[in-house]
């Protein structure tokens, strides 16, 4: 198959191939769709066994950033760039100095950021020749780590799903009061006794089954110990299961032992491609929620969950918190802004149900109706107005 005919395949903009000999730079940036606004995704490193399965992953990725954006209620569009080398070996000031002019010579329809295989240092040599780059360190006025706007976020679509999928419902004042609870957290100074004991939403009776305890994991255990709820929580990485175990009243349990838990909510919060055909049979909870990407290891595995009366909430609606935190530091980093916003995915991932519910749909293909619905609709008074963003 050809360039042309995969990108059409994804509707996607424009393909950047970058290369700098002496800095061993090959680097594909991807825009797929900028109605929103600039292309912003983050710039993966890996060692891609050929120059097709590089370009397919970034088309892909890239996609997948333009309806994260548009279902978070951003004005981003989605791409995403793949730097073709190993992170362990080949990382040099020069790569990343590299790669950042090529970024600077795009004027800004393309926003780059962290990914896996790229750190914070990384954003920093980019830094040096592009202020197009989001993620930077907060001494350089950047947003630093986005796992705990990542975490609080999904926990906001965990309580949508479970008002979706039980017979709760939660007052505005007590989601309002979780938004209050998180800023004072952000600002220590602001944090008094009259914050802390507002009350948000209760989890209590409700048990919550939580795989992966890295950065979004640990803080998410966190927000539900917190609401009442009762945690069972694993990882692979014994110090993991350790530090949790420690800082909050939990209960630690294999990690193969995850998917068969008695449980309401299911959580991952690990890798990708979780339910398959080798753990959905296992699964006993009502709700499916957690911060992974790309989740269902099939889009048939979505119609089991939904023949199973499980409720889905499509990851990249849950998991936007940390594209919100970029988004601020575009703006100027306000922690608070950032959690104010996050705080909407209760909102989006209620809309997505009711899309799903309205349209006899499944809920990840509601997901996609509502990030292409607003493309459109923003898509149409942008019409004629400078030609975009
Ligand atoms: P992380 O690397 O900090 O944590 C992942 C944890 O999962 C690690 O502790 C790892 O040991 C554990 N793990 C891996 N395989 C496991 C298994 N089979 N069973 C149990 N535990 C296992 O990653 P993170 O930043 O917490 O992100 C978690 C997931 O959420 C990832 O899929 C990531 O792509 C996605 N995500 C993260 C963010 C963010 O802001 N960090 C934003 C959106 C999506």
């Amino acid at each position: 198959m050809g360039i042309f005919d995969l990108m059409s395949d994804g509707s996607h903009e424009e393909l950047v191939f970058c290369e700098n000999k002496a800095a061993g730079l090959r680097c594909i940036i991807a825009i797929h769709d900028t109605t929103l606004g600039p292309a912003l995704g983050g710039c993966r490193m890996y060692p891609y066994k050929s120059e097709e399965e590089a370009l397919i992953d970034v088309l892909r990725l890239s996609k997948g950033m333009t309806y994260k954006a548009a279902a978070a209620g951003l004005n981003l569009g989605g791409g995403k760039a793949v730097i073709i080398g190993d992170p362990k070996k080949d990382k040099t000031e020069m790569l990343f100095r590299a790669y950042g002019r090529f970024i600077e010579s795009l004027n800004g329809r393309y926003i780059t950021a962290e990914d896996a295989g790229t750190s914070v240092q990384d954003m920093e040599y980019l830094f040096m020749e592009t202020k197009y780059v989001t993620g930077v360190a907060p001494a350089h006025g950047g947003s630093g780590d986005p796992s705990p706007v990542t975490a609080f976020g999904l926990f906001h679509g965990l309580i949508a799903s479970v008002e979706q999928a039980f017979d709760r419902t939660f007052t505005e004042e007590e989601m309002q009061n979780l938004t209050r609870k998180a800023e004072a957290d952000a600002d220590p100074s602001d944090y008094t006794d009259r914050y802390r004991s507002l009350k948000g939403p209760s989890l209590e009776g409700l048990t919550v089954a939580v795989q992966g305890l890295g950065n979004v994991g640990s803080h998410l255990v966190g927000h539900l110990v917190d609401a009442g709820a009762h945690v069972l929580a694993t990882d692979i990485d014994q110090e993991a299961c350790d530090k949790v175990k420690a800082k909050f009243n939990c209960e630690i349990v294999a990690p193969d032992e995850i998917y068969g838990v008695e449980c309401d909510i299911f959580s991952p919060c690990a890798m990708g491609a979780i339910i398959n055909d080798q753990t959905i049979d296992q699964l006993k909870c009502k709700v499916v929620c957690g911060a992974a990407n790309n989740q269902l290891a099939e889009a048939r595995h979505g119609s089991i969950l939904e023949e199973r009366e499980i409720v889905y909430a499509p990851d990249y609606v849950v998991n936007a918190g940390g594209l919100v935190n970029v988004y601020v530091e575009m703006e100027g980093y306000v922690r608070k802004r950032a959690l104010r916003m996050a705080s909407q995915i209760y909102g989006n991932t209620q809309r997505v149900f009711e899309i799903a519910e309205k349209q006899d749909i499944l809920t990840y293909v509601a997901a996609d109706r509502l990030a292409e619905e607003r493309i459109e609709q923003i898509g149409h008074i942008k019409k004629g107005f400078f030609g975009g963003i």
